[in-house]
């Protein structure tokens, strides 16, 4: 354990020093367990997420996306259970006071100073605000738990405007909010995130079919997204530790440098919460099959994925320390910069004007770094730490036949490659993905 904290905070280090990820607010001493993406994080954070949009939304027939608003009528959270049920047990240290939940404590003994603890009590999670400039009860709001209840709440409305029959799905991402009683492992727990969620529609009697083929889903995601699916373990979750809504949940568990826990999650939701939803709001939110003109609920098969875990999960697999270097192992599809342009010396305005050139021709296409410091053995080193695939030089021979050395951040082989093929090269290696596909949320 002692070793793999090490890791951790190998990790950590390196996202705060290459502007991956930041405490939150730090100059003031930061704001429990909250992290900031800096300019290398949102590039990889976007994305993934592009990835995921790409995979699962623009790319399907079956599958439309919505972007709701985070702070939703109150009405929605006592019809989908969260007011009732979205609970932890919370426990007090009797001696310094901190507080737990109190299914993280082994024994009844506070984890802090081993003081007496005090009877365990139900802790709501959900973010309290108001709305208007009155805080009574009365215009009490939550910040969403989840992205899923938009998506139930908008679903006649997408019915009607998408004409989709089932099975379709409805996917979304965007921040969800959980006031955790104890956040904590880096970017893992933390009491503000961003999930990707998707709410798959079907006939009642085919969840089996569908729960199968989503788990299948899940595990190619995995793969495509570079998490290392050997720390990949599948955890039937328990009959009695199912959430509310649900009838069976698979939890997708990875081995993180500080054990093994939950990644994602897939779900069969039943038609728990559109059948709520017409209760509370009188509304119908039944589904009218075309043929038959029989009107039923639909049940909901729900993988959930946490972005800022699957950061986590892809920089832990990314990480690699070899004889020499650090290196990241990203896949070139998710990696910050696709590649780095350097001309061999800085001081030579010949090489430094056609490196400037092949990097702005580049740059209008793909997210590409420019480095001139210090000599290349340097600069690979630095790229490689970021996880840059491919590192681009320009030197004296450049000037004569129109070519440049590539080289390749896992093998660390250089080939010559002539100028007019570089785009296409790069575009090949790394599969890459236009930005705009990708929809902008929050
Ligand atoms: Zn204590």
């Amino acid at each position: 354990m002692q070793e793999q904290n090490k890791q951790m905070e190998k990790i950590i280090s390196l996202c705060k020093q290459r502007g991956f990820i930041y405490p939150g607010s730090e100059i003031y001493g930061g704001l429990q367990n909250s992290w900031d993406y800096g300019p290398l994080g949102v590039e990889l954070k976007n994305n993934i997420k592009n990835l995921w949009w790409q995979r699962f939304v623009s790319s399907r027939d079956d599958i439309v996306g919505i972007d709701a608003a985070l702070i939703m009528n109150p009405k929605v959270w006592e019809a989908s259970g969260h007011i009732s049920e979205f609970n932890d047990p919370l426990v007090e240290c009797k001696k310094c006071h901190e507080r737990f939940r109190a299914d993280h404590l082994e024994k009844n003994k506070c984890l802090n100073c081993g003081g007496e603890i005090t009877e365990s009590k139900q802790f709501n999670m959900m973010f309290r605000t108001y709305l208007g400039p009155v805080d009574d009860g009365e215009n009490q709001v939550y910040l969403r738990p989840e992205t899923a209840q938009a998506i139930f709440v908008d679903f006649k409305n997408v019915l009607q405007t998408s004409r989709q029959t089932l099975p379709f799905g409805i996917a979304q991402m965007g921040k969800a909010f959980r006031n955790e009683i104890t956040p904590g492992n880096f970017i893992f727990r933390t009491r503000e995130f961003e999930q990707m969620e998707i709410e798959y529609f079907i006939k009642e009697e085919d969840w089996e079919k569908h729960f199968d083929k989503w788990a299948k889903e899940m595990h190619e995601w995995i793969q495509s997204v570079g998490i290392d699916k050997k720390k990949i373990h599948e955890l039937d979750v328990p009959k009695d530790e199912l959430a509310h809504y649900s009838k069976k949940t698979i939890d997708f568990e990875f081995d993180f440098p500080f054990g093994r826990d939950e990644l994602y999650g897939l779900a069969y939701r039943t038609d728990f919460d559109l059948k709520n939803h017409e209760k509370n709001s009188g509304e119908n939110t039944k589904y009218r099959d075309q043929e038959s003109g029989e009107e039923f609920w639909p049940h909901v098969i729900e993988p959930s994925l946490g972005v800022d875990r699957t950061v986590l999960a892809v920089l832990c697999s990314a990480y690699h320390e070899e004889d020499d270097r650090v290196v990241l192992k990203l896949k070139p599809e998710i990696a910050p910069y696709k590649a780095a342009v350097f001309p061999l010396m800085r001081n030579k305005p010949e090489l430094v004007e056609l490196a400037q050139k092949i990097y702005k021709d580049l740059r209008e296409k793909f997210v590409i770094a420019w480095d001139d410091r210090g000599n290349i053995g340097k600069r690979y080193y630095s790229q490689d730490q970021i996880g840059t695939p491919f590192c681009i030089t320009i030197d004296f021979d450049s000037l004569d036949d129109d070519t440049v050395t590539v080289r390749d951040r896992d093998s660390m082989k250089q080939e010559r490659i002539s100028i007019a093929e570089l785009e296409a090269y790069l575009r090949d290696k790394s599969q890459y993905l236009s930005t705009s596909i990708y929809v902008q949320t929050n």
